[in-house]
């Protein structure tokens, strides 16, 4: 079985001290690839998972400002990210977008994701985003700013109705579901998965957040990831392996993730 972690927090402080292992027990648990994500703890450091990716050769990673770091943008931030796109383990920009969850100022997050959207078309790179208690304001920038250029935008974490699901496939759009997906009163975001096209579904951790059933609660970690596999699996009635197959060729595509030189 060859699955993929498509976002995850690997440079996060709760992994430091086995880092290594960490990514070793992904492997066993036949994950292929992991996707490290940049935000940190914001800037000035924008680097963290870069760092990470430049040790293993399984994971790649992306660089952005996280919506909730937005005050922290100074002058240098932009320039600064806009260096890191060149490194060749740099996939795509996220994760940003809109989170009303805890506080930032509305019109701090505005123009930080409207900018990260210019610079990621700029660069021809995908986009991962993240959206809490920020859906209609959220949708709205992506269909007035992304749909239609031509580049792939992924959802991660989603955790919204099959009618939002559908508003972002019909964007052309690609879902990210992660351990939620397992917990038993998640019956609308089962089905949303159930929905979804299989060549726009992505697995994903968001370790060391959001640990899967039997984890629920704990430190969650890439190797947890086929808990989350399996209930996707089941709820769209097909074999984990096809599900497997299909997600990784999915992450290959919309990151541009050549195949033949990481095996
Ligand atoms: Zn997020
Ligand atoms: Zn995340």
């Amino acid at each position: 079985m060859r699955l993929v972690d498509s976002h995850c927090h690997l440079d996060d402080a709760q992994f430091h001290p086995e880092q290594t292992q960490v990514v070793d027990r992904a492997r066993v648990a036949g994950v292929k690839y992991i996707l490290s994500i940049g935000t940190g703890n914001g800037p000035p450091d924008l680097q963290a998972a870069v760092r990470v990716a430049e040790r293993y050769a399984a994971v790649f990673a992306t660089v952005g400002v996280h919506p909730n770091d937005s005050e922290k943008v100074a002058d240098e931030t932009f320039p600064g990210l806009e260096r890191l796109l060149q490194h060749p383990k740099v996939k795509a920009i996220g994760e940003i977008g809109l989170d009303y969850h805890w506080g930032v100022p509305k019109d701090r997050q505005m123009p930080v994701f409207l900018r990260q959207l210019e610079m990621a078309k700029a660069a021809g790179m995908p986009i991962v985003v993240h959206t809490r208690d920020a859906w209609e304001d959220t949708i709205a920038v992506l269909r007035n700013h992304w749909a239609g250029s031509g580049l792939d935008c992924v959802m991660h974490c989603f955790t919204g109705t099959p009618e939002q699901a559908c508003s972002c496939l019909e964007m052309g759009f690609t879902l990210a579901f992660g351990g939620v997906a397992t917990f038993p009163k998640a019956v609308e975001v089962r089905e949303a998965a159930r929905i979804t096209p299989p060549d726009r579904l992505l697995l994903e951790t968001d370790a060391p957040y959001l640990a899967p059933v039997p984890f629920r609660g704990k430190r969650n970690e890439p190797a947890y990831l086929a808990y989350t596999a399996a209930a996707i699996a089941a709820a769209r009635g097909v074999a984990v392996d096809q599900l497997a197959d299909e997600t990784t060729r999915n992450f290959e595509r919309v990151f541009r993730i050549d195949a033949s030189t990481t095996s």
